[in-house]
């Protein structure tokens, strides 16, 4: 499948080193910093209709380096600086697991997204799943979606992947190519 010629149904966007600079397990607002371009991609799939979730692993919860307390104060500043920017998340799903609890909900297992098309009642099949890690774009194989890897901060690629998934340098050359929004469009 070609950009261009799919519109999704859903987009799961993974958070750390997608939409935000990945840190290392963020646990402090004052740390969380959009990814350029970021805000605008999610903009531009708000405006085109698709609905956004944020579906992440957060194993600095079960490592015990920050708690859901603080996770939530992460979410909230980064749907602050989304606002700013005119953008939304429609949902938000994350592992709190360390990978050593076997979890079904730690990507690339497809829990969340079960539970994020139950409870928002939106579509797996044929969404986008985007994110800088092979394991945020491995559920769209199975489930029936788009995978679109995203490049980390030096502009090197997570792999091996599958020839089915769509490489972008970043979110939103990734998203306008999927829209077909051209660049130079406000
Ligand atoms: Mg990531
Ligand atoms: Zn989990």
């Amino acid at each position: 499948m070609n950009p261009g010629e799919f519109r999704p149904t859903t987009a799961f966007l993974d958070r750390d080193g997608t939409l935000i600079r990945d840190t290392g397990y963020v646990a402090d607002p004052a740390d969380v910093e959009l990814l350029s371009g970021a805000a605008e991609a999610v903009r531009l799939l708000n405006e085109a209709g698709v609905p956004v979730v944020i579906v992440t692993n957060q194993s600095g919860i079960g490592r015990g380096y920050l708690d859901a307390s603080a996770f939530r104060a992460v979410q909230a500043r980064l749907e602050s600086l989304l606002a700013e920017a005119g953008a939304w998340i429609d949902g938000t799903y994350y592992c709190p697991h360390a990978p050593a609890e076997g979890c079904e909900c730690r990507k690339p297992g497809l829990g969340l997204y079960v539970i994020a098309a139950a409870t928002l009642g939106v579509e797996m099949k044929g969404a986008l799943y985007a994110g800088d890690r092979t394991r945020d774009v491995l559920p769209a194989l199975s489930l029936g979606g788009m995978g679109m890897l995203v490049a980390g901060e030096g502009g090197e690629y997570d792999g091996p992947v599958s020839s089915d998934v769509v490489r972008a340098p970043d979110l939103l050359t990734g998203v306008r190519g999927l829209l077909l929004v051209p660049e130079d469009d406000p």
